[in-house]
C-alpha cells in the first residue's frame, strides 16, 4: 500500500474546516488540543480523513447546541493517540459492543456504514479503536496508531 507519513494536526485542521458550516448551524465549538510536537503516523492520506470525518460527523449529529467537539492529540511511548469527543447524547451500554459491525444504526436515515469503514481502516493502519460513552454526557472515540519515525 501507498503508505507514507501524515501529519496528524494537518488531517483534524482540515477535516473541521469541513464542518464549519454544520456545527454553526448548531452553534457547536469545534476545538483541537494538541501540544507542539508533531503528530506523525504512516498511513494514506484520504483514508485518514475518512476516519476523521466520519467521527466527528458521528460526534456533531450527537451532540445538542451550543456545546463542543474536541479533538485530542497526544503521543504515548510509540503511540500516536486521537481522542474524539464529544458531549452529546451518549450511547446505550447495550449497543456499544454493535458498533462498527453489519450496517448497525440508530438514525432514522443512518446507514451504519461509518463506522464499518472506520473500523477497517483503522485495522488496516495497525491502528486500535475504542469507545467510551456515557448517555447524556457523551463520548469519546481514543484511536491509537504506531508513531512514525
Ligand atoms: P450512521 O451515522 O449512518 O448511523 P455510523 O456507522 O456512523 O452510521 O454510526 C453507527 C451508530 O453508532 C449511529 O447510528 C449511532 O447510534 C452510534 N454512534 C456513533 N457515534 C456516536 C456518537 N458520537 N454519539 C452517539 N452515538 C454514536
Ligand atoms: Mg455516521
Amino acid at each position: 500500500e501507498r503508505f507514507i507519513t501524515q501529519d496528524l494536526l494537518t488531517i483534524a485542521k482540515e477535516t473541521l474546516f469541513l464542518f464549519e458550516t454544520q456545527a454553526a448551524k448548531k452553534n457547536l465549538k469545534l476545538e483541537i488540543q494538541a501540544d507542539g510536537c508533531p503528530h506523525r503516523i504512516n498511513g494514506d492520506k484520504t483514508q485518514l480523513k475518512q476516519v476523521f470525518v466520519n467521527l466527528v460527523k458521528n460526534a456533531i449529529e450527537a451532540t445538542p447546541e451550543n456545546r463542543i467537539v474536541t479533538v485530542v492529540l497526544s503521543t504515548t511511548g510509540q503511540q500516536e493517540q486521537v481522542l474524539i469527543k464529544d458531549t452529546g447524547h451518549g450511547i446505550p451500554k447495550n449497543i456499544l459492543g454493535k458498533l462498527g459491525k453489519s450496517f448497525f444504526t440508530t438514525k432514522e436515515s443512518g446507514t451504519g456504514l461509518g463506522l464499518m469503514i472506520t473500523y477497517t481502516i483503522i485495522r488496516n493502519h495497525n491502528g486500535k479503536i475504542k469507545v467510551d460513552s456515557m448517555e447524556n454526557e457523551g463520548t469519546t472515540f481514543t484511536l491509537t496508531f504506531p508513531r512514525a519515525e
